[in-house]
């Protein structure tokens, strides 16, 4: 299989090179040359079986085809269980297991799977520059680290991540540099573009990004939706409809499109915090990006989500088709608190602030009669984000092992400013 840039304006490419690339060369988002027709799909023995079943025709053809396999059990290694809420016929998926706590370790361990099989001995080494406002970078980080060949650069801005993300992100040393930037997150990002644009550094550092519109994390991110839902179906015979938290659109876009090749998935229905470009677009005002507001939710700080423009690929530039197909709510942080808040108090419920968004839009849901078996996609484990959960529920929450594991270790972030020139000298030493 080709894949394109949804911009139309660069040469297709392998999976390999766009997975290497993260970015097409005009700007846009690589995309399949022809999505693969919805077929009846088959329920693997486990989540990477699931896995290696469902992305396999992208893969196809590739240099990586033969590995599949081995790479989905490299970055699948931990469960994603669905278990029942208290509400009736509402489920949640915990895609929070992994090393670093939140979803995003699927589609880190997935992408660092890859990139680690296509270096080849004689390379240089390959420098990841990632931007980060908690999540991502400590993901990237625990994926990446030790790994021969690759390094990673992560740039968070200093005070805006909480203390227990800070810790993450530069606990690891090694081939992992963490930068605390004096600035806010669209500095940090601005920073990255500057450097994988600069031609004259990528011919001394080769560059990469991990961001989320890279497809060696969209792929992956298919999986976890494929296997619950195909569970689901064979349990009860019924399709599963889920509320997913959405920031930059990746884990959202990522259970579209395994719906579009057949998962039994029914409705997709977004939640965003306070930042609501997407639920007025799809009200039917004109998509326009704006700044982002700082919220308690805020791995979903984003006011330009950033996989749009591979949604509206998908539905081929009709917009009054993708507005039909989805519906989007935002909930503020006052109505994130309530709800983190009324479900542990009625059922010993807790959830992360990004998680509750999407708790709150199901309530809503039901609210005004929605029928079905649901599930919230739960995208980070609420120890994470303890110093909003604790103060609201009145006790203190158990760490998970792994995460414990990280905060025990010394860290370590150089300051520096939001200067370019500063930050081009971490790159080119190489
Ligand atoms: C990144 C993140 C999100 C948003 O995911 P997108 O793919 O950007 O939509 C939601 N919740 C948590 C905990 C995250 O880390």
């Amino acid at each position: 299989m080709n894949f394109i840039s949804t911009r139309d304006n660069s040469p297709a490419t392998t999976l390999s090179q766009a997975i290497a690339a993260g970015l097409a060369p005009d700007g846009g988002l690589y995309v399949p040359e022809t999505l693969p027709s919805a077929r009846p799909l088959e329920l693997g023995s486990d989540l990477a079986d699931t896995a290696a079943l469902l992305i396999a025709p992208f893969f196809a053809g590739d240099a990586l085809a033969d590995a599949l396999p081995a790479i989905c059990r490299e970055a699948f290694d931990f469960p994603a269980p669905m278990l029942p809420l208290a509400t009736p016929d509402d489920h949640v998926l915990e895609l929070f297991h992994g090393p670093t706590a939140a979803f995003k370790d699927f589609g880190a361990r997935f992408l660092a799977a890859c990139l680690t099989r296509l270096r080849k001995q004689e390379d240089r080494p390959l420098t990841i520059l990632v931007a980060t406002s908690g999540d991502t970078g400590a993901a990237v980080a625990a994926a990446f680290h030790n790994r021969p060949g690759l390094r990673v650069i992560v740039l968070y801005p200093d005070g805006r991540v909480s203390p227990r993300q800070a810790h993450q992100l530069g606990c690891f040393g090694d081939n992992i540099t963490a930068l605390r930037v004096a600035g806010s997150f669209d500095d940090c990002q601005a920073l990255v573009k500057r450097a994988l644009n600069d031609a004259a550094l990528q011919a001394q550092a080769p560059m990469s990004s991990a961001n989320s519109i890279s497809l060696g994390r969209l792929l992956p991110q298919m999986s976890y939706y494929a296997h619950a839902a195909l569970a689901h179906k064979r349990a009860t015979g019924e399709a599963l409809n889920f509320v997913i938290p959405t920031g930059n659109l990746g884990n959202a876009m990522a259970a579209i499109i395994a719906r579009a090749l057949g998962v039994p998935l029914g409705r997709i229905v977004l939640a965003t915090n306070a930042n609501d470009v997407l639920p007025k677009f799809f009200s039917g005002a004109d998509y326009s990006p704006a700044d982002s507001a700082a919220t308690i939710a805020n791995a979903m700080d984003v006011g330009a989500p950033s996989n749009f423009e591979r949604l509206r690929w998908l539905y081929r530039g009709d917009d009054a088709a993708l507005r039909a197909a989805f519906t989007a709510s935002s909930v503020d942080d006052g109505q994130i608190r309530d709800t983190i808040r009324a479900r542990y108090q009625a059922h010993g419920e807790v959830f992360c602030p990004h998680t509750a968004t999407a708790v709150k839009v199901l309530q809503d849901l039901r609210g005004q009669g929605a029928a079905g078996d649901w599930a919230v996609a739960a995208t980070a484990h609420p120890a994470k984000f303890e110093s909003v959960v604790e103060p609201l529920i009145g006790r203190t929450l158990e760490v998970p092992p792994a995460l414990a594991g990280l905060l025990a270790r010394p860290a370590h972030a150089d300051p520096i400013a939001a200067d370019y020139s500063v930050f081009r000298e971490y790159v080119a030493r190489g």
